[in-house]
């Protein structure tokens, strides 16, 4: 593959839900651990729930030109995801719709990405750092920025998941434990990482 600047549109939008929701159900069981940990522990089947929701509208979703099959996305997944994470992923796929053009270059999706997540934060009134999704999500957005390649990004979200643990939790359920959330991984920033990893593993290394 070239780099050329529309290689993102080469997204097939079936293999891509298809990844997401597989991975959502794979980890359902880890996911729900993690929130057991330090919330409530309904985030494996939240993310689960979403995703096979997005997964049974595959066929009319792939139909529709990229930023309206994001914005759909988006929209399922504020409906049928729940909690708190329900609304901040649905806010990110909205708003990547709404940010995206129809033929999406590299630079292009690495602006929208940022967009995105400022809408997460926003929409969370969060920042960086007090462990949440915002911790893999900026990472990723300045991995994509950086021109890495698909499979460094899902190691670098993988990482930044990781290094959750040490944080003390000041956003969300988790923040009521103060001290006490600490050394634990955040769900939502795992859950973040595992969707990087499935749509980073549907494209070109070189996007
Ligand atoms: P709930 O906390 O309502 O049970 P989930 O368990 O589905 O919802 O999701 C919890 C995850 O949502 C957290 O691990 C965190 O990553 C994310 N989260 C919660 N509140 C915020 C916020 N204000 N900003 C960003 N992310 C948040
Ligand atoms: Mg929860």
């Amino acid at each position: 593959m070239t780099m050329d600047a529309a290689a993102v549109t080469n997204i097939d939008l079936t293999t891509l839900i298809t990844a997401v929701a597989d991975t959502m159900a794979a980890h359902a069981d880890e996911l729900t651990a993690l929130d057991q940990a330090i919330g409530d522990g309904d985030h494996g089947l939240n993310m689960k729930r979403g995703f096979e929701a997005v997964r049974a509208e595959t066929a009319t979703l792939a139909e529709k030109p990229l930023p309206e099959a994001l914005k759909a996305i988006g929209t399922k997944l504020v409906m049928t995801v729940g909690g708190a994470s329900g609304p901040l992923f649905g806010t990110l796929f909205m708003a990547l719709g709404k940010e995206l053009p129809a033929e999406p270059g590299r630079a292009d999706f690495s602006a929208a990405l940022a967009k995105a997540i400022d809408a997460v934060a926003a929409r969370g009134k969060s920042q960086a750092g007090q462990k949440t999704m915002l911790d893999v999500l900026y990472p990723v957005q300045t991995a994509v920025a950086a021109g890495k390649t698909t499979p460094e990004v899902a190691d670098i979200a993988d990482q930044a998941a990781e290094a959750t643990k040490p944080l003390k939790a000041i956003r969300g359920r988790a923040s009521v434990l103060g001290d006490r959330s600490i050394g634990h991984m955040d769900p939502g920033a795992r859950s973040s990482a595992l969707i990087t990893r499935a749509i980073a593993g549907t494209l070109e290394p070189r996007v």
